[in-house]
């Protein structure tokens, strides 16, 4: 983006400086997970990103000249039926009035008419519920940034609420609940209702979130218009999830069932004509027993940690958040201490408990519960009675390319988020695509998880999304369940005292009086039932045909999450276009 006037009067050094302050604009990917940061520049990223693509979108579709028999105006009437616009969250939201700007201002379409273009080539998915990370922007810096957009937003809101109140005469509340711009001391732009409003299709990732979306966040908007609302259930490509990470397993399978269940997920579910086959069930143990061993050498070859390859290998990878609650495996690994140091002389089974994922760089709750994790597995891993039984392994810079490696070796799968704040989740289904059986929640896909294999073949516990909302209106009280359960107590006495941090005793008070006094996530309400699904988890490891019958069963069942069905409903049901046979590209493999 060399400014070329500043070139031409032989300005060099401005031209570059200018350059320099263009290219800022993609120097940084915010690292949030979850959370919404309202900074200056990542809204111009945003601005940035939506203008190009748009740009594109349009010298595309008038350089194909579509139904236009007359190529210098360019007729827009079917733009509707060449282009979808799919809004993956709100982030690229400002593509419904960057659209209306290029229509009204650019090509001079009455705005009725451009309003019906744009709200049938948009459509928007919704990814999560939690209030702290929907986009609200402040009026003010639209003001600053993108005046002419902030224009084309009210008079889109003004229409919006008119109809509102057509439909509703007289409920002035319901106005103010479904407006595009929310008053107060600090006015802001909310980009989950302009993506609503612009948009022809609104769907969530998992049906339960789908659910969650109709009857909370978007309330009123489902009942204005129940038929825009859908549901589109996350999927994970076989090619990369399967056949790349473990070439193992995808050849067990290959040689009962063939290969075509590499464009064809479900049928998977061929598999259960096998799961009394002996020989099938020692295969998938072998190969399980091998991805162990060879992730054991890595973990070993590139950190210099040494683990037990025969222990069950509990994995718990993901960012860190505390709606994903690492606390409560940490509750449980400490627990399950206390007992070995209680009862050495019981037998345990031996498990090597790994957690992985970034914590985003401003989220200080997020680096405690890192700090924690490592700090206990400091106390447990060099504990000489404790030795092969229990080992604590905090996993470094979790990516795609690690995740590759854990995965296929992974035993247990953690996915014990608080029910109703996991939209979908998909690390749950490259697990269950691996071979490993799940710990969970009734939330996000895991609940279809369940449906595909039977719930009796995961080890599903604690609060339903309806028992945390009857909790909520009881009022959570943690120090209920501290005060009841002495397990509990003694862990929490034990963080409380610097029992895991004795050189700083008073580490983890901040994590403690978040746990007791302000926890949104409702650890405590969920740990009995924890504690008690984990000792199930135990005694059919101990049994290991039983095991792997069970893995079997969730590997048949997966089909179900192949982004290639995802992709279809996405085709069929939002884009209106059949998918046609394409040959499908094989994943690409970046530099590491
Ligand atoms: C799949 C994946 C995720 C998402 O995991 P969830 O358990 O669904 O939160 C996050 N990070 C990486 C590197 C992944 O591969």
């Amino acid at each position: 983006m060399l400014s070329l006037s500043s070139v031409n009067v032989g300005d060099y050094i401005e031209a570059v400086l200018d350059r320099n302050l263009a290219e800022n604009i993609s120097r940084v990917l915010y690292p949030n997970d979850n959370f919404f940061e309202g900074k200056e520049l990542r809204l111009k990223q945003e601005y940035f990103v939506v203008a190009a693509t748009l740009q594109d979108i349009i010298r595309r579709f008038k350089s194909s000249n579509f139904g236009s028999r007359d190529p210098v105006r360019t007729c827009f009437e079917t733009f509707p039926d060449k282009v979808a616009i799919q809004l993956n969250d709100t982030h690229p939201a400002l593509s419904i009035p960057e659209l209306m700007r290029i229509l009204v201002d650019m090509e001079k379409m009455e705005w009725e008419k451009a309003w019906e273009i744009t709200k049938r080539t948009c459509a928007y998915t919704n990814h999560t519920v939690l209030p702290e990370a929907l986009e609200r922007w402040p009026v003010s810096m639209f003001e600053k940034l993108l005046p002419r957009h902030l224009e084309i937003i009210y008079t889109i809101n003004q229409r919006h609420l008119d109809h509102v109140a057509a439909l509703y005469p007289g409920d002035l509340d319901r106005l103010r609940r479904m407006s595009v711009i929310e008053e107060g001391d600090c006015k802001r732009i909310n980009m989950a209702h302009l993506c609503v409003i612009g948009s022809h299709a609104v769907n969530g990732v998992a049906r339960i979130h789908s659910e969650i979306v109709k009857n909370s966040v978007f309330k009123d908007f489902y009942e204005m218009e129940p038929e825009k609302f859908q549901n589109k259930t996350n999927g994970i490509t076989p090619r990369r999830w399967l056949l790349l990470c473990n070439p193992g397993l995808a050849g067990v399978i290959a040689e009962k069932i063939g290969e075509d269940f590499v464009t064809d997920l479900s049928q998977l579910k061929k598999l259960l004509d096998f799961v009394n086959d002996e020989v099938f069930i020692r295969d998938v143990a072998k190969v399980k027993q091998e991805n162990k061993l060879k992730f054991s050498a890595y973990l070993e070859e590139k950190y210099k940690v040494k683990i037990n390859p025969s222990s069950m290998f509990d994995v718990h990878v993901k960012r860190i958040h505390e709606y994903k609650r690492q606390l409560l495996n940490c509750l449980h690994i400490i627990t399950l201490y206390n007992r070995m140091r209680k009862d050495p002389s019981k037998s345990f089974v031996p498990r090597t408990v790994m957690i992985g994922g970034k914590a985003a760089p401003g989220y200080h709750m997020a680096k405690m519960i890192i700090k924690l994790i490592t700090s206990i597995g400091d106390v447990i891993n060099n504990d000489p009675y404790i030795g092969d039984k229990l080992k604590v392994i905090f996993l470094e810079n979790y990516r795609v390319s690690f995740a590759e490696k854990v995965i296929p070796a992974a035993d247990l799968s953690q996915q014990i988020s608080t029910a109703g704040t996991e939209a979908s989740g998909t690390g749950n289904m490259k697990f269950m695509l691996n071979g490993a059986l799940t710990i969970g929640t009734m939330d996000g896909a895991n609940v279809e998880m369940a449906e595909e294999a039977g719930e009796e073949n995961l080890f599903i516990f604690g609060m339903r999304v309806e028992d945390v909302e009857e909790l909520d209106k009881r009022g959570y009280n943690a120090r209920e369940y501290y005060e009841r359960i002495p397990e509990l107590r003694q862990a929490i006495d034990q963080l409380s005292s610097g029992f895991f941090s004795p050189r700083d005793p008073g580490c983890f008070r901040d994590v403690v009086n978040m746990l007791m006094n302000h926890d949104r996530f409702k650890v405590f309400a969920d740990y009995q039932a924890y504690m008690e699904c984990q000792g199930r988890v135990d005694q059919l490891y101990r049994k290991p045909r039983e095991w792997t019958k069970k893995v079997i069963k969730n590997i048949a069942s997966s089909g179900k999450f192949s982004s290639d069905r995802t992709i279809t409903e996405y085709s069929r049901e939002i884009w209106g276009v059949e998918p046609s046979a394409v040959k499908i590209p094989p994943p690409n493999i970046p530099r590491d």
